[in-house]
């Protein structure tokens, strides 16, 4: 399907509501019907008709297609957050009993999900280094249902051969689940490559302006279906009308924003590559990457966020660095308009710093879309300081 077809008309009807260009927020908690038997369908099947606005809302609905178009699925979910969508792709596809193979140091609400609550029910997880296949064919059990995967992880952008872990899984009948949100279906395309569910935070790119929470769960009509039928409307975190709307409206620019912050990222990293204070920057589509073949081969773009470690300092040094920054600023998450850096250390107990340790130097950087000499000066006055 056309992208630009996607993204200005796919799912929108404006005759239904006064030609309307944008899509009214359909802030109702409820649809009245017309007679007991249109009352009784809508009863029987939710998932096809608007009834009550934890299941299905219109404003929704246009995003909701939107997205799964984008994604080349059957059809998407929307969620209130990107880790509700991660919940609502592994715990119903689970029981009691039952073994997970997960990607190392997955995104921080999914580790705990596995270390803390999946255990609750007698569930266990393996954590492999995804970089090589053969890590997830020795950790799978008799009993594994399912592997999780976030290629490329948000801090030092690991990345597993989507095509590979899929056809191996399939093999084994075993269900793959992908975190996407750092590549948008713009610049990955995972269910192509034989991934069965994949998520996103729309908080980030999809979203992109910093101003609302969401998630998406994409896949097959018959998982969805299944899904919407029982759990998605028992945890009961849709995406409310006012936040679709907000992500539709993000949505509309998001090829634009994501060419402009992978550009402006590339021309920060080759500027600070020949800065003598860096040691080592981390980005897909860099050279230096050690995946970089693979990144190539299966990612289209990487987008704006990219990590660097600063040679020879204290954590003294490296909070004097982020501190120093006049315009990118101290503050968690990414893919909004505004340049963002996080440093490790932040989430450190400071005793237990490491000056050695490379991973304690790093910082994460999200460049937003800023022109790239903005965020070099910024960033060269900050390095001065050290
Ligand atoms: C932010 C993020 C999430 C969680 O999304 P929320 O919208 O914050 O709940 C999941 N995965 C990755 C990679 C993220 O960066």
């Amino acid at each position: 399907m056309d992208l630009s077809y996607i993204l200005n008309e796919l799912g929108e009807d404006p005759e239904q509501y006064f030609g309307a260009i944008s899509p009214p927020i359909t802030q109702a908690s409820n649809f009245a019907f017309s007679s007991v038997a249109s009352m009784r369908a809508a009863l029987a099947d939710e998932y096809a008709h608007y009834l009550y606005s934890r299941g299905k809302n219109p404003v929704a609905d246009i995003l909701r297609q939107k997205l799964a178009a984008l994604d080349g699925a059957e059809d998407a979910l929307l969620f209130n957050s990107g880790a509700s969508a991660i919940f609502a792709a592994v715990m119903p596809n689970l029981q009691q009993g039952d073994h997970v193979v997960s990607v190392a140091h997955p995104y921080t609400w999914a580790a705990k999900l596995f270390s803390d609550i999946l255990p609750r029910y007698g569930i266990t997880v393996t954590y492999v280094d995804g970089r090589t296949v053969e890590a997830f064919e020795r950790a799978i059990l008799p009993h594994t249902k399912l592997i999780y995967l976030e290629s490329p992880n948000s801090w030092d952008f690991a990345i597993q051969d989507l095509a590979a872990v899929a056809e191996l899984a399939k093999a084994e009948g075993i269900i793959t689940v992908l975190d996407n949100s750092y590549c948008t279906p713009l610049y990955q395309q995972p269910i192509a490559l034989g991934i069965d569910l994949v998520l996103q935070s729309a908080t980030k790119y999809l979203s992109g302006h910093s101003d609302t929470v969401g998630g998406v769960l994409s896949g097959s009509k018959e998982r969805l279906a299944k899904l919407f039928g029982l759990d998605y409307l028992a945890i009961g975190s849709g995406m409310t009308p006012f936040h679709a709307w907000l992500t539709l409206r993000g949505l509309r620019t998001l090829p634009l924003r994501l060419q402009q912050t992978s550009s402006t990222a590339m021309q920060v990293i080759h500027w600070l590559k020949q800065h003598p204070r860096i040691e080592q920057i981390w980005y897909p589509l860099d050279p230096s990457f050690d995946q970089y073949e693979l990144a190539s081969q299966q990612m289209q773009g990487a987008g704006g966020l990219f990590s660097l470690a600063l040679r020879k300092v204290d954590r003294i040094d490296i909070e004097r660095f982020v501190e120093s920054l006049q315009h990118i600023r101290l503050a968690v998450s990414w893919g909004g308009h505004e340049s963002l850096i996080i440093p490790r250390c932040a989430g450190i107990p400071a005793s237990e710093f490491q000056p050695n340790e490379i991973n304690h130097r790093m910082c994460r950087i999200y460049v937003g879309l800023e022109s790239a000499d903005y965020l070099i000066a910024d960033l060269e006055q900050a390095l001065n300081t050290l």
